[in-house]
């Protein structure tokens, strides 16, 4: 019998995900072995702090402040410090030594992923980072290797749980996104400084990993459109109630087309971030609490729907171990590391060239013919309206009648929609514009 090969395995971080892909290096050594061909020996940890406390019992000497040398010799290189720099360095020591690299770093691959999928291809060395989206979910490597018969067209997905959460929250209590965000930070789904989380940052580094692996180009952090949720307020959330929506913070990319591109320019993705209506029967909206879920359709497989956990230690070391597997099985059998093909070559398009349907909320006066009036400014700006819908508020006191109207269009450009909202400002019978809010899924 052949005796099993033994591959180093370096681990730099020993945090929230470090330490538990510590602990199942450790435990379920056999069995990682017997699944990857090669037995994986954790050679050592690379933090900060030595003696900080860690969530697992850990032998102590595995731990060493010296990432560089560890990184240096090692097979394969597990990066879960977060961050740009040391990160960025240390995983292009692991490459050009020869080492696969594993790591869950958005934030770096959204920044920087373009000069490291370089060089891991120019190294022959395989770099992998299912853990970067959507925590335990497969979801890349599905859309790397079983979609690759396939043409994607689009990617909706809710990928950052903390918002999911916070958007939630506000659905099925009536809270202000204020009050949404403390429950949040009190229950630990969301950081003191949440701003990346909300501002919708973590999404758009998501967003870019997706659309570049999606449709086989690059796409960095600066093609990414980006709206957080902060100003959702709890009355969009009831009025979208109200019309048989839920609100969602999506990250999207997807396949425009010359017929359908808003600008009437070329083909190209566009991938962007923003809160977005999803009718309350879409498989998305059932995606409750900090889970996360992407839901892809493509020409010949159709709607998929990947759901799970999108954070937390545990579930994303299992996205790590799986990749750690993978790799090392490709160091076992030899063959080429790409990770990516990049043959695609399409340009990201500005958020201008996607067409969706919008939410329009207006406070109107209640007189004869304003809903005709309002009618012919959408018509006169070509964008046809799906669904309106009219209450009626009487104002006991002063006896003051108001109207709210809801509108849901059909696709249309964001330049013709803006035009329709400032035409519609200028009606004298206009008390305000409640909400402008993007719709997918109708
Ligand atoms: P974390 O809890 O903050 O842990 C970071 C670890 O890296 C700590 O052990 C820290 O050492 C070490 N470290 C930081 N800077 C270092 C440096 N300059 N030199 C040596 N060690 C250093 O982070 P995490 O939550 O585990 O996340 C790790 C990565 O996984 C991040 O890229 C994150 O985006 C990604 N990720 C996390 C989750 C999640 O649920 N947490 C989900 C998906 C992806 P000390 O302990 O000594 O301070």
């Amino acid at each position: 019998m052949s005796e099993v090969r033994t591959l180093k395995v370096a681990l730099l971080g020993c945090g929230n995900v470090g330490a538990q892909v510590a602990r199942i290096l450790l435990d379920d050594a056999d069995a990682l072995a017997a699944r990857s061909g090669a037995r994986l020996e954790l050679t050592g940890i690379a933090v900060r702090n030595i003696d900080a406390e860690r969530d697992v019992e850990l032998p102590r000497e595995l731990f060493t402040t010296d990432a560089d040398t560890l990184a240096k010799d090692a097979d394969l290189v597990i990066e879960l410090m977060g961050g740009i720099e040391p990160a960025r360095s240390l995983i292009l020591t692991a490459i050009q030594n020869g080492a696969c690299v594993v790591t869950g770093n958005k934030a770096l691959l959204a920044q920087d992923g373009p000069t490291l999928y370089e060089e891991a291809d120019k190294a022959g060395v395989q770099l992998s980072y299912e853990a970067a989206v959507a925590g335990a979910i497969p979801i890349l490597r599905p859309i790397r290797d079983s979609l690759s018969g396939d043409r994607i067209t689009r990617v909706l997905g809710i990928v950052n749980g903390t918002t999911n959460f916070i958007l939630d929250q506000m659905d099925s209590t009536g809270a202000q996104f204020a009050d949404a965000l403390a429950e949040a930070q009190r229950l630990g789904y969301a950081e003191a400084d949440p701003t990346a989380d909300v501002e919708g940052y973590d999404a758009a580094a998501k967003a870019a990993i997706l659309a570049s692996l999606s449709f086989h180009s690059r796409f960095a952090l600066e093609d990414v459109y980006c709206e957080g949720i902060t100003k959702v307020s709890a009355e969009d959330i009831a009025a979208a109630k109200d019309a048989g929506f839920v609100i969602k913070l999506l990250a999207i990319a997807e396949k425009i087309t010359k017929e359908n591109n808003g600008n009437g320019g070329g083909e190209g993705i566009s991938v962007r971030v923003h809160p977005t209506l999803l009718p309350r029967e879409h498989p998305l909206a059932a995606v409750r609490g900090a889970f996360n879920a992407v839901f892809i359709e493509a020409e010949n497989a159709g709607e998929l729907m990947f759901y799970g956990q999108g954070a937390g230690g545990t579930p994303t070391a299992s996205a790590v171990l799986g990749d750690l597997v993978s790799a090392a099985r490709r160091v076992v059998l030899g063959g080429p590391g790409r990770t990516e093909t990049t043959t695609g070559h399409v340009p990201a398009l500005p958020v201008s060239a996607s067409t969706t349907s919008y939410y329009v909320g207006l406070d109107v006066a209640d007189q004869p013919g304003v809903l005709a009036r309002i009618a012919h400014i959408f018509a006169e700006h070509g964008v046809s309206i799906e669904i309106m819908r009219q209450t009626i508020h009487r104002d006991a006191a002063s006896k003051n009648e108001s109207a709210e109207l809801k509108i849901v269009t059909h696709r249309a450009s964001e330049a013709a929609l803006a035009a329709t909202v400032e035409a519609i400002k200028g009606l004298d019978v206009i008390n305000s514009v409640t909400s402008v809010l993007r719709v997918e899924g109708v």
